[in-house]
């Protein structure tokens, strides 16, 4: 019998292709299978770590294949039937163990001479991992974009400028009142650091400075900027810059917002103006009724007449609290349009307390009031000023206490600074009113001192004389026991 060899040399071929074939199948971790050409027939060589069967089977491929991909699968594989070309896609499959995975199939044709499909080699490989990934991360975006939605939302309809920045200065939220005055979109703008987004290179530096800072001490701050806006103008605004802590307590955002304040700043400039023109005008008719009243006076005594004279004095008191109250004024809007000067010079100030003690004694008889400071200690101030801020926390402490309780006036030189300290026995002050006592016309509204004039701008002045010194001013209370009033002054060196 005649042994055809070239059958025999396809069969070794074949087995040796095979073999090779297995070692790759050996060495890799995912399925491979061999179709019959109708996708009917499989011949499953390797089935992975995720079918669960390996022997050759007839219209099973299906069956693994999720049910939600099954008509997508078809319709992949028909087509690739009828190009005659490679078999591609990303599918869900029943896994052994009942749950779902994801797959990524594929299978490239075998032809023969005549461009007829004989058989198709495929792999299929476990993607689950990344498609969960891929699901997560997805989810992640879905969940920011809805909270970007959220977000313009809510800050769409507000005139204040809401913004985020990520700790490398890029915006990563504007609200539409910020895009519409830089005149961008959203693509356009986010994910841009403030130089990019058209300020000036000295603005955009300060707020980096600032976000720094909100970075390094986890807190908030605030601060004023006048800046051109692209339509209205010089604009002034307000803002404040928070940081935003995550779960591992770092500073992960910064958040911003940002308010026009120049007609608040406008209204309060004409109300200054207003307050400094009213108190001028009436000094000069208050001069002359004082000038008026002293003759009189003098012309009471001379006439022995002594009712007079006790009005007349009396009327001269009250002119001297109005005088004082409008020189009140006309010191905060001298302030503030920076025409006080401080006119420095060396001085000790234990002599200066001495005086200020004469004078109280001779003046204050409702307390007892007790005075110290040591022998001698040199600053470099305005001796009328610093006097202006002695004679206000005292008069204070004499107006806010009870006749006959105590007041102690100190005094404590430091290294760098002297201390000062003014401490009475009256109510006291709440926590919430403490940090606010020296703004401008700020007045505690508590029942028991409502009864008490004045305008809330002494301790104001007080501490912008404290402040042009280089000093610090503070109070520290106990409701019910008293209140101590602190400022401190550069201590004057003399090498
Ligand atoms: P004025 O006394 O004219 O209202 P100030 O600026 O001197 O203005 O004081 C502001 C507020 O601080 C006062 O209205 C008062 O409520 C409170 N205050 C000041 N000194 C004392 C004090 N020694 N004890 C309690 N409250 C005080």
């Amino acid at each position: 019998m005649m042994i055809d060899n070239s059958i025999v040399d396809n069969k070794k071929g074949l087995n040796e292709n095979e073999e090779r074939f297995r070692a790759l199948v050996t060495a890799t971790s995912d399925v491979v299978y061999r179709m019959s050409p109708d996708w009917g027939v499989v011949l499953q060589l390797d089935p992975g770590d995720f079918l669960s069967s390996i022997e050759p089977i007839k219209d099973r491929m299906q069956a693994y294949i999720h049910p939600i991909d099954q008509g997508l699968f078809k319709e992949a594989i028909n087509e690739a039937i009828r190009q005659k070309k490679m078999f591609q896609l990303e599918h869900r499959v029943s896994s052994a163990d009942g749950s779902i995975d994801w797959v990524s199939s594929r299978a490239v044709p075998i032809l023969d001479d005549d461009g007829e499909i004989i058989e198709w080699f495929g792999s299929a490989s476990n993607i689950t991992e990344r498609k969960r990934m891929e699901e997560a991360l997805q989810l992640a975006r879905d969940e920011a974009e809805q909270q970007k939605r959220l977000y313009e939302i809510i800050t769409a309809n507000t005139p204040d400028l809401i913004y985020v920045f990520d700790p490398n200065y890029n915006f990563t939220f504007a609200n539409s009142a910020l895009l519409k005055m830089w005149g961008k979109s959203w693509d356009e703008a986010v994910g841009k650091r403030l130089l990019e987004n058209g300020y000036e290179p000295w603005h955009a530096e300060m707020h980096e400075r600032e976000i720094d800072q909100v970075i390094e001490t986890r807190e908030s701050i605030r601060g004023e900027v006048a800046f051109p806006h692209a339509i209205l103008g010089k604009r002034i605004y307000d803002y404040i810059f928070s940081p935003v802590i995550n779960a591992q307590g770092e500073v992960e955002a910064i958040a911003g917002t940002t308010r026009d304040i120049t007609e608040i700043k406008e209204n309060e400039q004409r109300k200054n103006d207003f307050i400094s023109m009213v108190s001028h005008e009436l000094k000069t008719p208050l001069t002359s009724v004082i000038s008026y009243v002293q003759v009189a006076q003098k012309r009471a005594e001379q006439n022995n007449d002594a009712i007079a004279v006790g009005m007349l004095e009396r009327a001269g008191k009250q002119l001297a609290k109005m005088t004082n109250m409008i020189n009140g004024f006309l010191n905060v809007s001298r302030l503030e349009s920076g025409r006080i000067q401080i006119d420095h010079q060396v001085f000790d100030l234990s002599a200066l307390i001495k005086e200020m003690e004469e004078e109280v004694s001779a003046t204050v008889f409702s307390h007892a009031i007790t005075f110290s400071s040591p022998k001698e200690i040199l600053i470099n101030a305005d001796p009328e000023k610093i006097s202006h801020v002695f004679n206000n926390l005292i008069s204070n402490a004499v107006k806010y206490s009870p006749p006959g309780s105590n007041i102690y006036v100190a005094c404590t030189a430091g290294k760098e600074l002297v201390q000062i300290s003014v401490r009475d026995e009256g109510a006291g002050i709440r926590d919430e009113d403490l940090e606010r006592l020296f703004e401008r016309y700020y007045r505690v509204k508590e029942a028991e001192t409502n009864h008490i004039a004045g305008f809330g701008i002494g301790l104001y002045l007080c501490s912008e004389i404290v402040k042009r010194h280089g000093g610090n001013i503070w109070a520290e209370s106990k409701p019910g026991e008293g209140s101590t009033f602190f400022f401190t002054l550069p201590i004057y060196k003399t090498c």
